[in-house]
């Protein structure tokens, strides 16, 4: 259940509340917002007179759902708005890693030739094995930076784990949680203390219920500025790495209320079908993608096979906007 306290409540009454219902809480503009397990359907009646609204659910897709907040959200990053009224979709491209000041300066010299406005690159990779590049942490994180200052770009950067959240929080403009990283609530808590936005990825045998439920955790702790991203899901297939799952981008256009980014190059794991999966994607009206490229990603440290190179990238760019414009929306 979700409830709206009345307009300046005294803490001593949402305290009690919070304490009795082991609810979360957080403060919006001039009224408190609380949220408990789906399975309580109604309070006791002394809180009656100190609750404007009450949102009651069937499971714990609450603060998500479209039956709480009908319209999307919106997410704003300066002047960058993903979903609520924009009518955007916002390009988020660049290497999966950060591997030199040469490569990543390349990569964004790239980005501004299209007008493009964020550089997504990974400083600490999570990898299914120790002896692979593993990242070039807080040096890369440092490029990043110079990056940001130098080409007026947006950074868009994963955290692999607790040990350098903080850091990651410090040096990018949109914290993005991995596929693997999405289970770790020591994450998702901490982010679900700040404002930055946050990118969720749905783990790759995560259900529709686990995925927007991680959502829940950032959501509950008052950051509210949580965009979910789908990059391919576990199949019986093998010929591709994952399988794009645009049957759950569906669903959660429809029953959310987050933005909805998608991430073709990690699901088709091969450059040769990332150009046709993005213009699908694109025809589903989402909000955002998420793409790799690379200066020469024959000799990418991570992630090789499905870079697209930077001239495979702009073609594909270009062939985007009339997709975009026959569903009423716009790249950028
Ligand atoms: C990435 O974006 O480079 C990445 C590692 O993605 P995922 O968490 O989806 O595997
Ligand atoms: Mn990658």
């Amino acid at each position: 259940m979700i409830v709206h306290f009345k307009k300046d409540v005294d803490s001593i009454i949402v305290n009690k509340f919070v304490a009795q219902y082991g609810a979360f809480h957080f403060k919006k503009k001039d009224y408190v917002v609380a949220i408990t397990s789906s399975s309580l359907k109604e309070f006791d009646l002394s809180y009656d007179d100190f609750i404007s609204d009450t949102f009651v659910f069937n499971d714990d897709i609450q603060l998500a759902s479209k039956k709480y907040l009908t319209k999307k959200r919106s997410v704003k990053l300066g002047d960058i708005e993903f979903g609520g009224d924009s009518k955007n979709i916002i390009m988020m491209a660049g290497p999966c890693s950060v591997e030199s000041k040469e490569q990543i300066e390349e990569s964004s010299l790239m980005l501004k030739s299209l007008n493009l406005k964020i550089l997504r690159a990974g400083c600490y990779k999570p990898r299914t094995s120790p002896y692979s590049f593993q990242g070039l942490g807080l040096e890369g994180l440092k490029l990043l930076d110079k990056m940001r200052s130098k080409h007026d770009l947006k950074i868009i950067t994963e955290v692999r784990d607790s040990s350098h959240i903080e850091d990651i929080i410090e040096y990018s403009d949109i914290i993005q949680i991995g596929a693997k990283a999405m289970y770790d609530q020591g994450i998702l808590k901490r982010c679900s203390k700040i404002n930055k936005p946050i990118l969720l990825k749905r783990g790759f045998g995560t259900t529709l219920q686990e995925f927007v439920q991680a959502a829940e955790f950032i959501l509950s702790g008052g950051n509210e500025n949580v965009i979910l991203c789908e990059r391919g899901i576990r199949t019986f297939e093998t010929k591709t790495r994952f399988t794009l799952d645009l049957c759950g981008v569906a669903y959660l256009k429809e029953h959310t209320n987050l933005p909805v980014v998608l991430d073709p190059t990690h699901a088709m794991g091969h450059a040769y079908g990332i150009p046709d999966l993005t213009r699908a994607c694109v025809a589903m009206g989402i909000d955002g993608l998420l793409i790799e490229t690379h200066i020469n990603p024959k000799v990418a440290k991570s992630d090789a096979s499905q870079q697209l190179d930077h001239e495979e990238f702009k073609k594909m760019f270009n062939s985007l906007h009339p997709i975009a414009k026959a569903i009423g929306k716009e790249i950028i």
